[in-house]
């Protein structure tokens, strides 16, 4: 357990005591309860909420048999085999209006698309394909029997579970929940999360700068990060390099939230007191990961809350938020999800030491040939978050991984989902 013990700062260059970024993954995975209550919510609330209990489709959706296109509902065996058939319209069918009388042979009924097909009929032909000539059209052979016809629970059968417990609801399921006629759904209960920024040269926006002070901007990022998220958002502020301060703030903390996340504070020359007061409120673990940036880490529980405390660098806060907290949070939360990690041509030839993994800010696009291609943007330093608005994407370099020349394939997490 030595290993995990180490401080660290940012400068250190060892890597030999420490942790790698999946070995950190894992003890946090392994430390961390799903929540286990859930609620009823209705459905307009529950984007990015994660599904309690499977979803057995109660209907057939579509519930009728239903047209696929505007145009003649007819009955296949009124399909010439050859030349040109002649058929007599007696109606109309509109979506939400359907046609009542039956079809018989040699008759049509004109028809709009997502309206009931009539009795008898079973196959569209679409309006560009037909003459009108009054009362009558014609059209020619070729069609094909049962076409632009839509059956009842094509999309979704009576009895088949539709969606599995821990799914995510995007903009799709909540649309394919309606379309089942929820308009509850019981999804677990929000996570809280409490957080703060520790330092005595932290300033607030809104307040005038003093002499050595810096604005508190990973409050901001930690905010919107956390909003993602739809978790509740306990802010608690800033909290001085105090003893009792941040005693304070980690039981008020612990009392109300499921995770505890702080920012500063956990590189050497400040764990000393970090360490103290944490170590009489709960078991925490100060690990030195090997990955740039993002190095210090800490972690653990305070009170039986889960605690990460991050660095205080604005980049390295958030990619140890991405990397740890963010897979942390949705484990907790009981929900599946896809790290979304894809293959772009290196532009940007750069140096890369083995034994830690590195998250360089890049922009990915699309090149002319096709192939997605990414540059590194931007300065790299650890406080520097103007990079991180440029960038779209980390290019994330893997441990065992060495220097990268232009043109090598390298692996890209993009920022941007499209759900
Ligand atoms: P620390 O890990 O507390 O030594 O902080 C490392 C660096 O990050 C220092 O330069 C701090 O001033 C800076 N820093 C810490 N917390 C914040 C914050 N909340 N907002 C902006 N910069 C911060
Ligand atoms: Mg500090």
């Amino acid at each position: 357990m030595n290993a995990i013990q180490t401080q660290a700062s940012c400068a250190d260059s060892s890597e030999s005591d420490s942790l790698s970024v999946e070995e950190a993954l894992q003890h946090i995975q392994m430390q961390l309860p799903v929540i286990d209550t859930c609620e009823y919510i209705p459905l307009h609330e529950a984007l990015g909420r994660v599904l309690a209990a499977p979803i057995i489709s109660p209907r057939n959706v579509p519930a009728h048999v239903n047209s696929a296109m505007d145009g003649y509902a007819i009955m296949a065996a009124d399909l010439p085999a050859t030349g040109v058939q002649t058929l007599e319209v007696i109606g109309s069918a509109w979506a939400g209006k359907s046609f009542t009388d039956i079809v018989r042979r040699g008759q049509c009924v004109r028809i709009m698309t997502g309206a009931v097909m009539p009795v008898g009929t079973d196959t569209v032909v679409i309006q560009e394909h037909v003459e009108v000539q009054g009362a009558q059209i014609r059209f020619m052979a070729g069609e094909k029997a049962g076409q632009n016809v839509r059956q009842a629970g094509e999309d979704l059968a009576i009895g088949q579970v539709v969606l599995e417990a821990g799914k995510y609801l995007n903009p799709a399921e909540l649309g394919l929940l309606a379309s089942l006629g929820f308009a509850e759904v019981q999804v677990k209960r929000r996570l809280r999360v409490a957080f703060f920024s520790t330092g005595d040269e932290l300033c607030s926006v809104g307040q005038t700068l003093g002499a050595g002070q810096v604005y508190d901007s990973n409050r901001y990022t930690l905010y919107g990060m956390l909003q993602r998220l739809a978790v509740d958002i306990l802010d608690m502020g800033v909290v001085r390099d105090q003893h009792e301060a941040l005693q304070q703030v980690l039981n008020t903390a612990a009392a109300q939230a499921d995770v505890i996340i702080s920012s500063g504070g956990v590189s050497v020359g400040e764990t000393d007191f970090t360490k103290q007061v944490l170590s009489e409120l709960g078991q925490i673990h100060f690990w030195k990961i090997a990955m740039k940036p993002g190095r210090p880490l800490a972690f653990g529980s305070v009170q039986g809350r889960a605690f990460f405390g991050l660095p205080g660098n604005p980049v390295a806060v958030m990619v140890a938020f991405y990397q740890f907290v963010q897979p942390a949070l949705r484990k907790m939360q009981g929900g599946t999800y896809e790290n979304l990690l894809f293959k772009a041509r290196s532009l940007s030839a750069f140096k890369k030491k083995l034994g830690r993994t590195e998250f360089i800010r890049a922009r990915f696009e699309k090149a002319e040939s096709g192939e997605w291609q990414v540059q590194r943007i931007g300065e790299q330093g650890s406080g520097i978050l103007r990079s991180m608005s440029e960038a779209n994407c980390f290019i994330v370099l893997p441990s065992p991984q060495g220097d990268v020349a232009q043109g090598d394939w390298v692996e890209v997490q993009a920022f941007v989902g499209l759900v």
